[in-house]
C-alpha cells in the first residue's frame, strides 16, 4: 500500500463511538472494577489512550517497536540520556542543537556524564573520537543550522562495534524523509514542535525505540520522571501527522527553489542545503533521505551581524522567530538568537558565521517567497554600503 494511504489509515477510528477523529481523553485517572482490575489504563501519567494513539502511530512511522511522548523535544532527549550511568560518555555531533548542548553540559556533566563532540560528517572522526566508555553516539542529520549530513548507516556500525547505542535526532528530516532505525539507529528522538506538529502551535517531543526492551526502559523513565505530553497536545500532533507527507515534500520543493535562487544572488556568500550538489555530503543525503527538507541557511558576502540584521528585519513573509517546521515561513539569525550562548569562536568553528541566516521555508508560493527574499536582500545592499565593498 502507498505510504500516505497507510499513514492516514493507521490513525484508528474510535471503536466505542465511531468518531473519525481520535477522542481526547482529558482525565487524570480511570475507574477500576476491583483493585488492579481495569481496562489497561490506571493513571494518566503512566498511560493515556489519546497519547497511546500518537505513540503507536510514530512508532510505526519510524519503523520502531515502541514510542513515548514527552512535553517537549528536550524532555525526550533528557529521557534518552537517563538510560546512562555516572561515568558513561556520549559522543555527539559538534553542530548540535543548542538546547541539547546546554542539557549535556550544564545538567548531565554534574552527574558524571561526559560528552565529547566531533565533526561526524567524516566517519573517520567518529572512529578517532569513540572511547571504550562511549555508551551513546548522538547524531543530528541534517544539523541545525548549517545542515551538515552524517552517514547514519556507517556510524551505527561503528557505535555497535563499540557496544554503544546510536540515537538520531530526526527533527529536521521527519520520518517522511528519513527513517534512522531502518539504517541501524537504536533510538530516534523528535522535537514534534517542528514538522510533526507542523503548525507552530505546540511544544512536544518523542522517543522511538528499535526494540521492545529499549522502549520499555524509556517508558519506565517517562513514567518515573513524569514529563509526559498532555492529551490535547497529543491530539494536535496526531492531526499534524495526518498531513506530514504532503507538507514535508512541499516544504522540500519550495526549499530547493529558494536555495537555487540564493546560490545565484550576488550578495550571498555560501548556501547550506543538502539538496544542492555543491553540498559536501550531498551524496549521503541523497542515499538516506527521500527529499532534502525545508531548512536552508546562507551567509552574506558582507559577513557582519549588522548586514544580517538589515536582512532579517526587512522580510515581510518570512517572520523573524525561533523555531521552524510550520506552515508559515520563519527566519532567524543564529549568532544573536539560537546560538547566542555559544562563545563566538566555538560558534564560528562549526560554521555559524556572523551573517548566517536560517530559513524555515514554509508552504507559501515559492515565487512569493523568492520575491520577499529578493527585496530584503536589496535593503542589505543599501544599508551596509555598496556592492563595491563586496568581493
Ligand atoms: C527544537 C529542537 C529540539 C528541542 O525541542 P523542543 O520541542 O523545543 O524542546 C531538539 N532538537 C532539534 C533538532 C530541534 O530543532
Amino acid at each position: 500500500m502507498n505510504s500516505t494511504t497507510k499513514l492516514i489509515h493507521s490513525i484508528p477510528t474510535d471503536p466505542l463511538t465511531g468518531s473519525i477523529s481520535v477522542p481526547i481523553y482529558q482525565t487524570s485517572t480511570f475507574v477500576q472494577d476491583a483493585p488492579g482490575e481495569h481496562k489497561g489504563y490506571d493513571y494518566a501519567r503512566t498511560n493515556n489512550p489519546t497519547r497511546a494513539v500518537l505513540e503507536n502511530l510514530i512508532a510505526e512511522l519510524e519503523g520502531g517497536q515502541l514510542a513515548s511522548a514527552f512535553a517537549s523535544g528536550l524532555a525526550a532527549i533528557d529521557a534518552v540520556v537517563k538510560l546512562l550511568e555516572c561515568g558513561d560518555e556520549i559522543l555527539a555531533v559538534d553542530d548540535i542543537y543548542g538546547g541539547a548542548f546546554r542539557l549535556f553540559t550544564h545538567i548531565y556533566a554534574k552527574f558524571g556524564i561526559k560528552v565529547n563532540y566531533t565533526d561526524t560528517t567524516d566517519v573517520a572522526n567518529v572512529i578517532d573520537a569513540i572511547t571504550p566508555k562511549t555508551k551513546l553516539v548522538w547524531l543530528e542529520t541534517p544539523t541545525n543550522p548549517t545542515l551538515k549530513i552524517s552517514d547514519i548507516e556507517a556510524i551505527a556500525a561503528i557505535a555497535h562495534q563499540n557496544g554503544a547505542l546510536l540515537c538520531v535526532d530526526n527533527t529536521f528530516a521527519s520520518p517522511a524523509l528519513q527513517q534512522p532505525i531502518k539504517l541501524g539507529a537504536d533510538l530516534v528522538v523528535h522535537s514534534a514542535t517542528k514538522y510533526l506538529g507542523g503548525h507552530s502551535d505546540l511544544i512536544a517531543g518523542l522517543v522511538i525505540s528499535k526494540t521492545k526492551e529499549l522502549g520499555g526502559q524509556i517508558k519506565f523513565i517517562q513514567n518515573a520522571s513524569g514529563a509526559i505530553l498532555s492529551p490535547h497536545d497529543s491530539w494536535l500532533v496526531i492531526r499534524g501527522i495526518e498531513t506530514l507527507q504532503l507538507r514535508v515534500f512541499e516544504h522540500s520543493r519550495n526549499a530547493i527553489t529558494v536555495a537555487e535562487f540564493l546560490q545565484n544572488h550576488p550578495l550571498v556568500d555560501q548556501v547550506f542545503y543538502p539538496g544542492l550538489t555543491t553540498h559536501t555530503n550531498h551524496h549521503i543525503a541523497a542515499k538516506q533521505q527521500k527529499a532534502f527538507g525545508g531548512i536552508v541557511s546562507f551567509s552574506l558576502k558582507t559577513d557582519t551581524e549588522a548586514a544580517a540584521n538589515e536582512f532579517v528585519c526587512n522580510t515581510q513573509l518570512f517572520k523573524l522567530a525561533e523555531s521552524l517546521g510550520g506552515v508559515k515561513s520563519l527566519l532567524c539569525h543564529p549568532a544573536t538568537m539560537t546560538h547566542k550562548s555559544i562563545p563566538a569562536e566555538k560558534r564560528k568553528a562549526v560554521g555559524v558565521s556572523d551573517s548566517l541566516i536560517r530559513l524555515s521555508v514554509g508552504l507559501e508560493d515559492a515565487c512569493d517567497l523568492i520575491a520577499d527574499l529578493d527585496q530584503a536582500l536589496s535593503k542589505v545592499h543599501i544599508a551596509s554600503g555598496t556592492l563595491e565593498t563586496v568581493n
